[in-house]
This record gives structure tokens, sequence and C-alpha cells, in this order.
């Protein structure tokens, strides 16, 4: 066998196994794994007895999305995807947004124009519904999912994206009828809302109230509600970035009566707290998403939640604003209500990274946790497996070659993105990637991003085994 590439003497990590061995690549794929392989005229790469990971699978990130509120996003697919490959990640799933009186297909030709010709990682998919009109729910959804796009996300907060309950049942009804893997962001509207209008009449509206606008029991109760619109219709659902105590005990409990609710949580709600939105000079802002970072005590019932499996996907939510920039964080200026502040931080970089150093070096998750939650899971759930997210043969060669001794200190200068801040600044963590594969093709090393433009290719989503119903509700 004639091999392009050939990767010896790495320890190589899958969601289940540990193999010392080689890897043998050729037109981009993984074509044998074995003790010894024949070197030929195979270039050679040696791993020097360190982690060799699947490239990560970022299935949560906004890459060039158009906003309703006037802001930017500041990375376009060039931009973000290199970020991404700089920190071992080598397929994104960012979302294509439906316009309310627009439709599916419109969201995917003009996203699929975003991407070609820009992109270093390969991508796929989610659509994002903002408008479930008959003809969305009964032609557009059913092609969609078998054409290579089976993900949809809904939001239960935000006004130009929210659905009502009632749509939300016919997006999972449909979802049902094709088996499509319905995604949901879980907060109440209404509360926000009111809390909002509280908040800003007392006068309290720097930055730091965006977290009291929307507490725990917030998240929790549209938790719930998604729960049991599931429950309802009989279909899998996978609840986005995760960040209380209190919707993780209802994703427990659903996960305990044997409901298929799945659920993903960010780095932000492992490494931030509401004190980071409490900063001098409008700093705040920078680290103003949602659902909000929460305390200490949340952090531990995130991190409990990985290490035991109420969590699938641990994805960036890549949502990158800029902060001094009239597009940006101040879009509204400086002294404008937490309301008006775009929603939103940078990760894409730094989600592997910070997960390998704090969960796998610390002690906290095993290697092969660190390999589900970041490659193999968000593969599967999203009907990329076993193209990605593994180590295979026939998988595509998409590799992270770890460098554990290495000390960094995060800082935003190192990093690949468009955006003027990370929210991890000063941050000083161990282990980067060093190698980064894509394909069989070296896209990241010596700390450089070597990838051409445009490399990166669209990869359909296949029907993903974790959106079949259980029949049993
Ligand atoms: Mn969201
Ligand atoms: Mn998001």
């Amino acid at each position: 066998m004639k091999f392009d590439l050939i990767i010896r003497g790495g320890r190589v990590a899958t969601a289940t196994d540990v193999m010392t061995c080689e890897i043998g690549i050729a037109d981009g794929r993984i074509m044998a794994m074995a003790e010894k392989l024949d070197t030929g005229t195979a270039q050679i790469i040696d791993a020097g007895g360190r982690w060799i990971t699947p490239g990560g699978v970022d299935a949560h990130c906004h890459l060039d999305q158009p906003s309703t509120d006037g802001s930017r996003a500041a990375d376009d697919f060039f931009t973000g995807t290199r970020s991404a490959i700089a920190g071992g990640t080598t397929t994104v799933i960012p979302f294509a947004f439906q316009f309310r009186g627009s439709s599916l297909d419109a969201a995917v030709t003009d996203y699929h124009e975003r991407a070609s010709g820009k992109a270093l990682t390969d991508y796929s998919f989610h659509l994002i519904v903002t408008d479930p009109t008959t003809d969305v729910i009964q032609r557009e959804m059913p092609a969609m999912i078998r054409n290579g796009y089976p993900s949809f996300k809904m939001y239960m907060t935000y006004n130009s994206m929210k659905l009502n309950d009632r749509q939300i049942l016919e997006v999972l009804a449909a979802a049902r009828e094709n088996q499509g893997m319905a995604m949901i962001h879980a907060e109440n509207s209404d509360c926000i809302s009111w809390l909002t209008d509280q908040l800003e009449n007392a006068g309290k509206i720097e930055p730091r109230y965006h977290a009291a606008s929307r507490p725990g029991p917030v998240e929790r109760e549209a938790t719930h509600r998604a729960v049991t619109l599931s429950e309802l219709v009989d279909v899998p659902i996978l609840i986005v970035h995760v960040s209380s105590k209190e919707a993780v005990e209802e994703i427990r409990r659903a996960q305990g009566r044997g409901l298929r609710i799945y659920a993903e949580t960010c780095p932000q709600y492992l490494f931030l707290t509401e004190s980071d939105l409490d900063q001098p000079d409008f700093e705040g802002a920078k680290c103003v998403c949602s659902p909000p970072p929460r305390d200490k005590a949340n952090q531990q019932v995130i991190w409990d939640g990985l290490c035991n499996g109420a969590f699938q996907v641990f994805s960036s939510d890549h949502a990158p604003t800029r902060f001094d920039d009239p597009e940006g964080k101040k879009l509204k200026g400086e002294k404008a209500s937490f309301r008006w502040i775009p929603n939103g931080i940078p990760g894409i970089e730094t989600r592997l990274p910070l997960l390998f150093s704090e969960g796998v070096l610390k002690g906290r998750i095993d290697i092969h946790t660190f390999v589900s939650l970041t490659a193999t899971n968000p593969a599967k759930i999203y009907g990329l497996h076993p193209r990605k997210g593994s180590i295979a043969i026939g998988s595509d060669a998409d590799l992270v070659i770890w460098d554990d001794e290495r000390e960094v200190t995060i800082s935003n200068d190192m990093l690949h993105h468009n955006v003027d801040y990370t929210p991890y600044e000063g941050m000083a963590i161990r282990g980067w990637p060093d190698t980064v594969i894509s394909r069989g093709e070296v896209v990241f090393a010596d700390d450089t991003v070597t990838a051409n433009k445009g490399r990166g290719i669209f990869v359909p989503g296949s029907l993903p085994t974790a959106a079949v119903p259980s029949k049993r509700f």
C-alpha cells in the first residue's frame, strides 16, 4: 500500500481506545493503522510520543452570519476557520439564518456563497428557522433534511428569531417525520423582557445587569418547556449552550425518564462568571452572551455534567463581535443599556486547548471523554460520522498532535480571529496543538496556519441516528 503521509510515534486516542500505532494516509483519508507501516515514498511525521486526537468538530459557531440589529460578525469564513484551525478544529458547523419572509433555500444558497472560496476547514450547516410557514414545514424541511442539512436551530427568545410553542411543535413534528435533529436555545423570552424593563426603570443599565436579566430560573423554565414539547412529539432534541444548574437539573430529570434529550455546553460556562461582566469602562460588554456566565457553583455543575454524561457536546458558540467598534459591542455607544449590547463572545480557537488543559491534563475528564465531547459526538449527532469525528480506517485524515508540555498564557495577539479581544486574556494553560492535519494536509504547524484560502469543502450531513424517535412516548 502506498501512502502520502505516515504519522508515527503517537498515542492515538479515539472516543473509546488508545493505540500506539502508525497512521497511513492517502488521498486525504486514513487508509491503514498498524504497529509498523511500509514507508515507501511517504512523508513522515514523528509525533514523539504525544497524544493524537481527531480534529475538532465545532458544532456551534457563527461565521459571517447576518444580524438583525445592525451589528456585524467580525469573522467571515476565512478568518473564522483560520482561527479554528490554529486551535485544532478541522470541521465547523455554523448557522444558515432564515430571515422572516424568506425561505430556507435562500438561507442555504446565501450561506454557501459566504463559505465557498474562503473556508480553510471543512464545513457543514445548521439552519436557523425563524419563520416556519406551511411551505417550510411541509416542503422545505423534508427536502433540506434529505439533501444534507439535517439540523435546525430554534430560538425561544430574541424578538427577531423566536418561535412560539405551537411553531416549535410544528418544526419538531417535521423533524420527527424526516429524522432531522432539532436544536433549541432555551430561555424564557417574557421573563427576560419583564426583568429587563424592571432593571432599566431602576437605572440599572450597565453590562453586568445583563446577567441579572436572565437568571438561572429563566433558563430552567424554557429547558423544561423544550423537554415537554420534545416529549409530546416524541422526537430527540439537543439543548444548546446550557449554562446553569437549574437547566442541568431539568436535563438530567428528562434523561432519567428515558427521553432522548441531548445537551451542549461551552467554555464560557466553565471559565467565566458574571463578575466578568462587572468591569469598568464598558469592558464587561466583552463577556455579554446568552445565556450569561453564572457563578463558581454553576461552573462546578457544568463540569460535573461533562464528567458524568449529562452533556454530549462541547462547542464554542463563537459569536465574533468586536469590542471597540461601532458595528460591534459599542453599536449603541458605551452608555447604552445592556439590552442593546450585541450578544456573543469569541472562542473558536481556545475551545479545545481550554478543555484539554483544564479537563484532560488536570484529571477532570479522560482523553476519551475529551474526544467524544469535542469531535465524535457532534459528528454523530449532526450526521457527519464516520467521515468526521474519529480516527478510523476510511475516515478523513483530520488529526491534532498535541504539545502537552507547552505553557501558554492566552493573549489576543496569538489568536487568529478578527476580534479585538479574547475573554480569556492572561489565562495560563498547558498544552496547545503542535500540528493540525485536515484531509491529510498539514494546515497548522510551528504556530503558523499553512492552509490555503478556500481549501475547505462542504460536507453534507446524513440522517443522524441520534434523531431517531424512541417510539415509546
Ligand atoms: Mn443561542
Ligand atoms: Mn449561538
